[in-house]
């Protein structure tokens, strides 16, 4: 049992990554309940956890969205050619 832990057991850093990975849906199954052992025996990774979920919500309720490329490359047009006058 204490070597499956070992075997499965991540760093903080590592974490964090997989808690991204996983607000992305990017996560393997393995990744997963790697993040769920360390979030139950890690506090600071479980707060940070709970803030990152947050701010996934806000983002989603914010209904962000970018600038389509093309009115980037207006844009950029616009710019170079007022850089040139
Ligand atoms: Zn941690």
């Amino acid at each position: 049992m204490i070597q499956l832990l070992k075997k499965y057991s991540i760093d903080c850093d590592t974490n964090a990554h997989f808690c991204d990975k996983i607000q992305y849906n990017e996560a393997t199954p393995k990744e997963i309940a790697q993040y769920k052992m360390h979030v139950f025996i890690c506090k600071l990774c479980k707060t940070h956890s709970a803030l990152n979920t947050e701010l996934s919500k806000a983002c989603s309720r914010a209904r962000l969205t970018t600038m389509p490329k093309t009115a980037k490359d207006d844009l950029k047009a616009k710019l170079e050619k007022e850089m040139n006058n």
